[in-house]
């Protein structure tokens, strides 16, 4: 069997994990099923990039499980309307997720080589409209603010970001992880209130 045909039917099968394990968001599950994950890790991880787990992704990150990017795109409950912002590009592969569910995304990177990854792989993916900035991603996207869903990819010590806060809309939505240890909750904030959804496991969100 081809490689393309193995990695679609990998993906396939990862769709079909994800329905089953209550993922119900049309949206979300159209685009983990169009877009070729394995593009966002190294070529000897191609085979693995549909099964369940997070992989390496190098700088000590890890492009998110497949299960997790789905719980935390459905959870900014996305029309397709909306201006995206995401923390921790890592791999790109969330953001691209995101493209695909949203007008537009901007997703912030605090290390440049994986910035530059992400760059090339969201254009191989056939995602060249996400914008990738490296810096800071706790201070947000202040010129490209305001948003109307975030979504963050690392996890906050005690609390969201507060710039993160003030750069939604009255109606927007903040999902992140909050805790330690890579042991913690995430969260969907909304009108100034915070739900918690899951137990997660996240890298820290690192002062830059
Ligand atoms: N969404 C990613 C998973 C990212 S892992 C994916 O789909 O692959 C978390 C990422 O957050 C790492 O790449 C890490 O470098 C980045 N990060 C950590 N602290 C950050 C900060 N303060 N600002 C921006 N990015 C940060």
């Amino acid at each position: 069997m081809s490689d393309e045909r193995r990695r679609a039917d990998g993906r396939r099968a990862m769709v079909a994990r994800l329905e089953a394990e209550g993922i119900v968001d049309a949206l979300v599950l159209r685009a983990m099923a169009e877009i070729p994950r394995h593009r966002f890790v190294a070529p000897e991880l191609a085979d693995e990039a549909y099964g369940p787990r997070p992989l390496p992704i190098g700088a000590g990150a890890t492009i998110s499980s497949p299960w997790i990017v789905a719980v935390m795109a459905a959870a900014l409950r996305l029309t397709g309307e909306e201006r995206v912002l995401e923390v921790g590009a890592g791999s790109g592969y969330a953001a691209a997720v995101l493209s695909r569910c949203a007008r537009t995304v901007v997703t912030v990177e605090a290390e440049p080589d994986l910035a530059d990854g992400a760059r090339r792989a969201l254009a191989a993916a056939g995602c060249p409209d996400v914008a990738v900035r490296c810096g800071d991603g706790a201070l947000g996207d202040p010129g490209g603010a305001p948003f109307d869903a975030v979504s963050v990819a690392a996890m906050a010590p005690r609390r969201i970001p507060p710039a993160l806060l003030e750069q939604v809309t009255p109606s927007g939505t903040v999902v992140c992880p909050v805790g330690r240890r890579r042991r913690g909750h995430l969260v969907r904030w909304q009108h100034g209130r915070t739900e918690s959804l899951a137990p997660v496991s996240f890298v820290p969100l690192r002062p830059v």
